[in-house]
């Protein structure tokens, strides 16, 4: 089956042909299909929020493609549009971006845009409201007045409510709490449960990365320098921490172990996998 949005040697550089030029992308290559669940990862810099740009046609690449669903997303100004509605991109803090009167009218936007009626319109505020879990008395509030998390959820749920078929997310759990940051997960796979979506998150942490991701993509000074299963990626941890990013905590505690001596498998990066990987070696050495 072809993948839903296909990467092919993305390059972008800011600022071409001045003084100022800068190569944020460098043959980036990548394929997200249907369903799939893609964190992105990398340092302050690396490239991430400029990728996920390219990715509904906010930013034009220098060179390379992006096709969704097989086709060149500038194919035609017209398609170009339609991928704005397809690929449904969160910004970096988007409660910065409400703005409407009340959290209903600011959800409605994005379908409104779209050139939806108004009982579609309502069917799919309610439905994004449900998946972010907003109450019809949250829905009726003015967005300044909710609470940082809220705020959030209600920002999510204005994107939602375009039904991406890809869902992109800079940073979504940025400056929230673990219980807040554990709750947007969990409200993102939902969507994905109830839709078949694909989705793409950028990340700064390890453990959540592992936790809800089916493939990792790390970034480093604009070049994807590792890509696959979770479980490929921490296999290589060493590579990880020499480019200076973090690992899962269960990862580290393997890797010390095999520095004193014991023949441990690595990839692990659940306490569940972890112990039988410990259990394994106990099993080898009889
Ligand atoms: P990340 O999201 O991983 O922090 P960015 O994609 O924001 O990385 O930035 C990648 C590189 O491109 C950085 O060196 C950054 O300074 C540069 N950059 C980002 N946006 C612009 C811009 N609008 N103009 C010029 N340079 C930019
Ligand atoms: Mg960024």
């Amino acid at each position: 089956m072809t993948p839903i949005l296909e990467v092919r040697n993305l390059c972008h550089t800011y600022s071409a042909g001045t003084p100022f030029w800068r190569d944020a992308l460098k043959d980036v290559s990548f394929s997200l299909s249907r369903g799939e669940i893609l964190a992105l990862i990398g340092h302050t810099g690396s490239g991430k929020s400029t990728l996920i740009q390219h990715l509904n046609g906010l930013i034009k690449p220098t060179s390379g493609e992006i096709l969704l669903d097989g086709r060149n997303i500038w194919e035609s100004a017209a398609f170009t549009r339609s991928v704005r509605f397809r690929v449904g991109l969160v910004f970096q803090y988007p409660e910065y971006q409400l703005f409407d009167e009340t959290v209903y009218a600011d959800i409605a936007f994005g379908p409104k845009n779209m050139g939806c009626g108004k009982e579609e319109i309502d069917r799919r505020v309610r439905s994004a409201a449900e998946i972010v879990q907003l109450t019809d008395a949250e829905l009726a509030m003015s967005p300044f007045s909710l609470s940082g998390g809220q705020k959030r959820r209600a920002a999510i749920a204005g994107v939602l409510a375009m039904e991406p078929e890809v869902l992109i997310l800079d940073e979504p759990t940025a400056g929230l709490d673990p219980a807040g940051s554990r709750r947007i997960l969990r409200h993102v796979l939902d969507y994905r449960e109830r839709t078949g979506a694909a989705v793409i998150f950028v990340s700064h942490s390890m453990d959540e990365a592992a936790s809800c991701a089916d493939r990792l993509l790390v970034l480093s000074e604009g070049e994807c320098v590792m890509q696959g299963t979770p479980c490929e990626v921490f296999a290589d941890a060493e590579k990880l921490t020499a480019i200076g990013l973090d690992i899962p905590e269960v990862t580290k505690v393997l890797l010390d172990l095999r520095d004193r001596g014991i023949p441990v498998d690595c990839s692990a990066f659940t306490v569940d996998a972890a112990a039988q990987a410990i259990l394994q070696t106990r099993g080898d050495r009889g």
